[in-house]
């Protein structure tokens, strides 16, 4: 199928560069001793990110959990063991109620999973700082900023503010940035933990990773021998990742930027004169430098919905998958990140296809 929906768990992540899927092949077929294995690999991400110390873990997820356990557990072997059963302070893991968010599970649960107990604080669009405040007691382990199109962006407090309130009360700050694109920003910014996904910006397999302050990431490490264990990462996986965030590193934003562009300007003129549908060039929610191309349709005019409009494309062939997040009020968006020129082709020419199809093009 054709992915012009962005980087999404649920079309398999991305599509590997060849030097990744290498890597991956190569490390498949020797044994090596996984703890320097893993050692160096926390040494390699900590040095891209600016971290102190680094781990790699199966995903996002497996980073929430892990960073809470870290926070809840640290390195006690008992209290390790013990998890999620933990019936101890400090358990509870702040955040903001808007930030409480289904990203395909919910935060919260991988907050329990991780031994933590979720407590939300203000409400989906507001918060102040003396809510935040009041809530950081001797009970709270930790406080966790999700920075992610899923969350609320109305009405939040932003992560500097968070960041110096935690720090009035001592309280570590964890963040689950799985989608971002700035590896760095997080740490260089002072937060304690930060959990990216692997298989999303970062162009690698199925993985993710921690990085931030070197006795909280021994702690996550320690929960290897607890919750962690069902979360094992294999050497390919490692392998895989170090050489998709050495690429990622290597790439010139402004080539890649450049060459996505190219392919929105491209289907601009592919697209242009679709009835009753406006293109636009929408921003990112999450602020990422990301330009997607919208079409917003005008379902009455046309006798058809966004919604048919993306069943229309998903069972053609090739399949083309648009993104859908706001399709039920009209809109549906091309992601050219996953793209190449003959993809973007494809999808002009299948949009066009499913138009004449459902009625619109005829009008
Ligand atoms: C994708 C995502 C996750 C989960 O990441 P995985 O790497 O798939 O485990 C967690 N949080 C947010 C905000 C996400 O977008």
């Amino acid at each position: 199928m054709i992915n012009a929906a962005g980087r999404l768990t649920a079309l398999g992540g991305v599509a590997l560069q060849p030097e990744v899927v290498a890597a991956m092949a190569n490390g498949a077929r020797y044994n090596v001793d996984m703890k320097s294995l893993k050692d160096r690999a926390g040494e390699l991400i900590a040095e891209l990110t600016g971290a102190e110390a680094a781990m790699v873990t199966t995903g996002a997820a497996a980073g929430i959990c892990t960073m809470v356990a870290a926070t809840v557990a640290g390195t006690d072997e008992v209290r390790i063991r013990r998890l999620p059963d933990s019936d101890w302070d400090p358990s509870e893991i702040v955040l903001m109620a808007g930030h409480s968010s289904y990203f395909g599970a919910p935060v919260t649960q991988m907050i329990r999973v991780g031994g933590g107990r979720p407590v939300l604080v203000g409400d989906v669009n507001m918060i102040t700082p003396g809510l935040l405040r009041g809530h950081l007691t001797e009970r709270t382990a930790a406080f966790l900023f999700v920075q992610s199109h899923h969350t609320a962006h109305k009405g939040m407090l932003s992560l500097e503010q968070c960041l110096a309130i935690c720090r009035e009360k001592s309280v570590p700050v964890i963040v689950d940035a799985a989608a971002e694109e700035d590896m760095e920003i997080y740490v260089r910014m002072g937060c304690d933990l930060v959990t990216y996904s692997g298989g999303k910006e970062f162009g690698g397999p199925t993985s993710g990773f921690i990085a931030g302050r070197k006795d909280l990431i021994e702690a996550c490490r320690a929960q290897e021998a607890g919750i962690a264990r069902g979360m094992k990462v294999g050497k390919e996986t490692i392998l895989g990742l170090l050489a998709a965030l050495e690429g990622f590193k290597k790439t010139d934003p402004k080539v890649e930027k450049g060459r996505q562009l190219a392919l929105i300007e491209g289907m601009e003129k592919g697209l242009a004169g679709l009835p009753h549908t406006r293109l636009t060039r929408m921003p990112d929610e999450a602020g990422r430098a990301i330009i997607r191309l919208g079409l917003t349709l005008d379902e009455k005019a046309l006798g058809f919905t966004a919604v048919a409009l993306l069943k229309g494309l998903q069972g053609g062939s090739p399949a083309v998958v648009l993104r859908g997040h706001w399709a039920s009020t009209g809109t549906v968006a091309i992601d050219p990140r996953p793209l190449v020129a003959e993809d973007a082709e494809t999808v002009v020419e299948q949009i066009r296809r499913v138009y004449d199809r459902l009625g619109g093009g005829s009008v």
